[in-house]
């Protein structure tokens, strides 16, 4: 080899280096003509998107993004349709969601003869040694609205025990055999933060409350590991069909974070979850070191919920003044709350230990000692970026907002609820405490965040029924076109932030999520309409045409 020819290959190397340098790798997938809004201010519309592996690597025209087209770039036509981030559902129960799509549906059963007719259905078709459960009942779509009581089902039900919970999940209903199983009689103290409902014998109706439930609860067989698989299936298809590519579960089981972590080996997790297990274990956390939004991309723990009160539905949402239609009763706080003082110096720790808090607080008086609880963690450990979350935050009290503010704390709110308990709402705590009640265009004036969520299997998973409910307030009974508590409405695009950028800064991920942004996680949904554009009340009809998790198709598709 002469010198010259040495020099020669040398420098025909170093040129291809440099131009390998410079070419910059090719997209994997190229989402075109669409209208993205991206729920980024710094650029809130484009045209196209790329991914490269599981990441957004460009935003902007066609033409800009159309740089990243390679030979082996797939390219998708959206025909002009809006484009958004996916939904992250900021409080759901998964499995029990997951359970109760193939459960007995008693949520549109118009009267009590109906409700009894389809628990006695299931029963003869349940196996022999298994339960009846799940259900969602509402009480008030009928006429007188009285809770169901044991003897209206027992004659369908003689030997099959039934446990069929209240939608809001914070009352439920046994049968006698039941009972029994739970050796509940009329002489069985009411637990605390609980109340065995009975009648004017002092006999148990069935309905027990809040904390009461658990009686039952702790006698059901467990749930087997197929079972819980069936249901975490059902949930991640109903998910994914639904355009919710993140969900933040509230008090799963660790036996549920397990089945999450086997999923997540075998590359089956199409959505991603922030698993916030009951505060009470916060050490079982803690003592591992693990922190606020500990794990992968997929799967992430470090949070704590817990219980401060009831709900309204069941009258065991805790306020200041008294119930207008039950002048004794100013609801329950939770079994936690019993004494306070143990429950604050649980939260302290978990607080210490760098664990995430979420409080469950439905009534006034409930955010109000929440809020009193975080003050005294705050003074005792410091301030930080902790990202406290009341989760509902439902009935505040005038004077709470600004120090609900000054604290940090984000109100995790289910819209859904509004159109739904605006029915009878006004009936349980009269006109003025009504103002404040899901009350998100006062939070977003004091400067509080919003996370939006469902609290599914409380309210349908389905995002766009919950934008429709934040932006009309319509309450389910078509008693309030207008909406109800109108100026607590929100335009659509506050509500899609809420939902997206909102439940990612609640769990800590907002730069890895909630916007279409060079850098973020390719999760993405293809709506059917443009919900900017379309009448307001109908948005809860958009479909979702297509799914994208980390810019894998998990549902639908594109053309
Ligand atoms: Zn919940």
């Amino acid at each position: 080899m002469t010198l010259r020819y040495a020099m020669a290959l040398f420098f025909a190397v170093m040129l291809t280096f440099v131009a390998q340098a410079q070419t910059r790798p090719a997209a994997d997938l190229i989402v075109t003509n669409a209208r993205i809004w991206t729920v980024d201010k710094a650029r809130p519309n484009a045209e196209a998107l790329a991914v490269l592996g599981d990441r957004i690597v460009a935003v902007g025209s066609a033409a800009e993004v159309d740089t990243w087209h390679g030979p082996k770039t797939k390219v998708l036509d959206a025909q002009g349709k809006l484009l958004l981030p996916g939904f992250n559902d900021a409080h759901v129960h998964f499995v029990d969601g997951g359970d109760h799509l193939s459960a007995v549906q008693l949520k549109d059963a118009a009267s009590p003869e109906e409700f009894a007719r389809k628990v006695g259905e299931r029963a003869k078709v349940t196996p022999k040694g298994e339960w009846v459960i799940g259900g969602d009942w509402d009480e008030q779509k009928w006429s007188p609205a009285n809770l169901p009581t044991k003897e209206l089902i027992d004659p369908v039900t003689p030997d099959t025990p039934v446990w069929v919970n209240r939608y809001d999940g914070h009352e439920s209903l046994a049968n006698s055999v039941t009972l029994q199983l739970a050796g509940i009689t009329a002489k069985t103290a009411d637990p605390a933060g609980g109340e065995i409902v009975r009648d004017a014998q002092g006999n148990p109706t069935g309905i027990l409350k809040d904390a009461a439930q658990e009686l039952v609860n702790k006698v059901m067989p467990p749930m087997t590991p197929a079972h819980r698989m069936k249901a975490i299936h059902q949930a991640l298809d109903h998910a994914a069909s639904l355009g919710v590519t993140s969900v933040q579960d509230m008090n799963p089981s660790y036996d549920d974070v397990r089945a999450y972590a086997e999923l997540q080996e075998q590359g089956a997790l199409t959505i991603r979850i922030y698993a916030a297990p009951m505060e009470t274990g916060w050490k079982d956390q803690a003592k591992v070191g693990i922190r606020r939004g500990f794990g992968s991309s997929l799967l992430r723990m470090g949070a704590v919920k817990g219980y401060a009160d009831g709900s309204l539905g069941s009258e065991t949402a805790y306020f200041f003044d008294a119930y207008s239609d039950a002048p004794d009763k100013h609801g329950l706080l939770s079994d936690e709350m019993h004494p306070v003082s143990a429950m604050q110096q649980r939260l302290r720790g978990a607080d210490a230990a760098g664990l995430q808090i979420c409080i469950h607080a439905i009534g006034d008086r409930a955010i109000s000692m929440t809020l009193d609880m975080f003050t005294q963690i705050e003074k005792t450990n410091g301030k930080r970026d902790r990202r406290w979350r009341i989760e509902h935050s439902q009935h505040m009290a005038a004077k709470d907002f600004v120090r609900y503010a000054r604290l940090g704390v984000i109100a995790s709110v289910q819209p859904y609820h509004a159109i739904d308990d605006g029915r009878w709402a006004e009936g349980r705590i009269g006109p003025d405490r009504i103002k404040r009640t899901y009350a998100f265009r006062t939070f977003l004036e004091n400067g509080v965040r919003l996370a939006f969520g469902t609290d599914w299997s409380v309210a349908p998973l389905s995002p766009m029924w919950s934008i429709y409910a934040a932006v009309t307030r319509a309450t389910l009974d078509g008693k309030n076109p207008g909406g109800w508590v109108p100026e607590q409405k929100l335009t659509v695009a506050e509500a899609i932030e809420a939902y997206t950028v909102g439940s990612a800064y609640a769990e800590f991920q907002e730069k890895d999520k909630g916007s279409i942004t060079p850098g973020k996680l390719a999760d993405f949904v293809v709506l059917s309409d443009d919900i900017f554009k379309i009448p307001q009340a109908s948005i809860k009809n958009v479909r979702v045409e297509a799914t994208f998790l980390g810019g894998k198709l998990v549902y639908g598709g594109l053309e």
